[in-house]
């Protein structure tokens, strides 16, 4: 029999890497909360690499620890080994990656959730969603107890009608043996929700001690390892190493052979997969001329011996699986613990969104993560985190968190998912940003702390610890635009011997700091001056003054493109009574329905001629509207 078992503000389905920062974010904001999971064992699970991070990853879990969120705290706690990619290149790109211990990960994160004032965790399969008589969201378990919320947040990842695929074997399942959401997707589509089918897939997860490490590569962290996040005191520690090998013409051939076996190739699955995250044998088919792939072998976590085998998933039958991994260097004798496969699931696009993560048709219903059609924990833990603060703020009557593109990674993520939606499962990338040299990773809590913090997630001594670090990196900014090195052997001698041209008159310290060649490091012996600063607050204003002139001319960009922003587009607008649109950008809009102009010339189909007209009718309602107010005046 059914019965009203909760009533809550905030009702989140999932806590995977969305809900997790969903709920927090909403209880965090004094609402009442739920986060509904179908295995309470599986809390922030990581049914792929137990890694956080990674190129502009790593970015979005810095930019979700400047708002308030949990992901980089957790990552810090639970890390194994951490390196910063990209090193050798410019520092837009840098981005932190760590391996981290996947069992202790999930139990930080249902701890946290445990301990949440206002958060309650449920185990329970929600099976049922619909519209109350009170306007409500009506939520029906499994086990046929209801729940009402005033806002949902649909973060059911890769669960939703997930079907999995290891050759010509399939059956419906969730991740790592999980069951799988059955039911919803029936729900979702009575709503009238249009939901569609993508596929992802995972490695096989190796025995240690079968693999023979002799001769292969091995790969470190870095010493000493930089935290995510801005409260952890005390850096991680490297306490494991990873390995590379390499395919070889061996796998090649039997991939090769046996391609008709995969259940991508021969059609069975219908759901469209990662481009950027491709299967072995995707990678060996589409890209034929390379003789080698590189994979890396990484631990799982400390009370296990499951290594994880990076590059290397597939969706081939296991005989198939076993015969190619055993031709790989290091892997000939290993033991395959869990094999590798596919796994189709439902997902909404996104394109029904607003900027919110809120359904347009559906008040009070928001998607976050996988759900959203992307693909990865990071993009998942933004999204959730982003959906989380809004369903609450929406709850207390408070504006709404929009974070805009030349803000973060995450309003760039959020802006091409509901502007753009995507056809395969969206995965952040460095290239997506147009601002890359403002979004970078040392200065997430410069771009967003201040957002967090109005938004009420950042507490008193978060934001204490950031006003004093902003207002060191202020008084060094002053200092090295004051200080006046004089010349010297000494000096001449180094900047001799880093290739760059000698002084014979005083020099600014940051005119020194501006040369490629040169680096507070290289400096320190001369600039006698320079107070005791951490190294963060050294890099950032580093980076500033290095590359002042692109980031101010990107600075410029921004100013003009948040004037666009700033044209907002009425939310009930008929485009099609707009004369001189062209008819793909009326349909394109239609369906889009962006809040203002920046967003309506980012969406595919609408010219920049389209552009024009959006203005001049603008111009000429506001021209009529003052003109009605000034005839009711008089
Ligand atoms: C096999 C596999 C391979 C992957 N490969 C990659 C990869 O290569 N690269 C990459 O970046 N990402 C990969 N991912 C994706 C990554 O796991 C997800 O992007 C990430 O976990 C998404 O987080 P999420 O919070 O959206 O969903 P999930 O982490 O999947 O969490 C979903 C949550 O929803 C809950 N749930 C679902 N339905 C219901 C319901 N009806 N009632 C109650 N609770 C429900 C579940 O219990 C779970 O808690 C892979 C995932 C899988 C499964």
């Amino acid at each position: 029999m059914k019965f009203i078992a909760g009533e809550y503000d905030v009702a989140v389905i999932g806590a995977g890497h969305a809900g997790i920062e969903a709920g927090l974010a909403a209880a965090r904001l004094g609402c009442k909360t739920a986060v509904f999971t179908i295995n309470m064992d599986a809390v922030g699970n990581c049914p792929c690499n137990p890694s956080i991070g990674g190129t502009a990853k790593g970015h979005l879990v810095r930019e979700i620890d400047a708002l308030g969120g949990e992901m980089g705290k957790a990552a810090d706690q639970c890390c194994l080994q951490a390196r910063m990619l990209n090193r050798g290149k410019g520092p837009a790109v840098h981005s932190l990656r760590a391996q981290i211990d996947r069992r202790a990960y999930s139990t930080y994160m249902k701890h946290t959730l445990e301990l949440q004032d206002n958060l309650h965790l449920r185990q329970a399969e929600i099976t049922g969603l619909e519209k109350s008589d009170d306007g409500r969201w009506l939520m029906t378990t499994r086990l046929e107890a209801q729940y009402l919320a005033k806002k949902v947040i649909l973060a059911t990842g890769t669960y939703l009608g997930g079907k999995i695929y290891v050759g010509d074997v399939s059956y419906e399942s969730g991740p790592d043996g999980m069951f799988p959401s059955k039911y919803l997707p029936d729900a979702l589509e009575k709503l009238g929700m249009h939901i569609r089918r993508f596929k992802t897939g995972t490695p096989a997860r190796v025995l240690r001690s079968s693999i023979d490490f002799d001769g292969l590569e091995e790969q470190c962290g870095d010493e000493p390892v930089v935290p995510f996040s801005y409260d952890t005191i005390v850096p991680p520690e490297n306490k494991v190493k990873c390995y590379v090998s390499w395919t070889n013409e061996k796998t090649r051939q039997i991939i090769l052979d046996n391609i008709h076996r995969s259940p991508m190739y021969s059609g069975r699955i219908e759901g469209v997969g990662p481009r950027y995250c491709p299967s072995l044998e995707d990678k060996i088919v589409r890209f034929a001329d390379k003789p080698r792939h590189q994979l890396f072998i990484e631990p799982c976590g400390m009370d296990t011996e499951e290594m994880y085998l990076q590059g290397m998933s597939s969706s081939l039958p296991e005989d198939v699986q076993l015969a190619f991994y055993h031709s790989i260097k290091g892997l000939e004798h290993c033991i395959v613990m869990r094999p590798a496969y596919a796994i189709e699931y439902f997902c909404a696009d996104p394109i029904q969104m607003n900027r919110t993560l809120e359904f347009r048709d559906f008040e009070g219903l928001y998607g976050a993560g996988q759900f959203n059609g992307s693909s990865g924990y990071e993009e998942a833990a933004a999204q959730g985190l982003v959906a989380g603060v809004n369903a609450a703020l929406s709850v207390l009557g408070k504006e709404p968190m929009i974070l805009d593109r030349a803000s973060s990674y995450i309003g760039t993520l959020i802006d091409d998912l509901v502007t753009k939606g995507c056809s395969d499962p969206y995965r952040m990338m460095t290239s997506r940003s147009e601002y890359r040299l403002i979004l970078r990773q040392d200065n997430a809590d410069t771009r967003l702390t201040p957002i967090g913090r109005a938004a009420g997630l950042v507490n008193d001594d978060r934001w204490r610890s950031f006003t004093e670090k902003q207002a060191a990196i202020e008084q060094e900014r002053q200092r090295v635009q004051k200080t006046v090195i004089t010349p010297s052997d000494r000096l001449n001698e180094i900047l001799r011997a880093c290739n760059t041209s000698e002084v014979h008159t005083g020099i600014r310290l940051v005119d020194l700091l501006k040369r490629p060649e040169l680096n507070y490091e290289i400096l320190a012996e001369i600039d006698t001056q320079r107070p005791d600063l951490a190294p963060n607050i050294l890099e950032q204003v580093e980076i500033e003054i290095k590359y002042e002139g692109y980031i101010s001319r990107q600075l410029i960009i921004i100013q003009q493109v948040r004037r666009l922003e700033k044209k907002l587009l009425p939310s009930d607008i008929d485009y099609n009574a707009i004369d001189g649109l062209r008819l793909e950008a009326r349909e394109k809009l239609n369906k889009v329905r962006p809040d203002n102009i920046g967003q309506a010339s980012r969406i595919s189909g609408v010219s920049p001629a389209d552009i024009s007209v959006l203005v001049i009718y603008l111009a000429s309602v506001r021209g009529k509207k003052e003109q009605k107010d000034d005839n009711g005046n008089t």
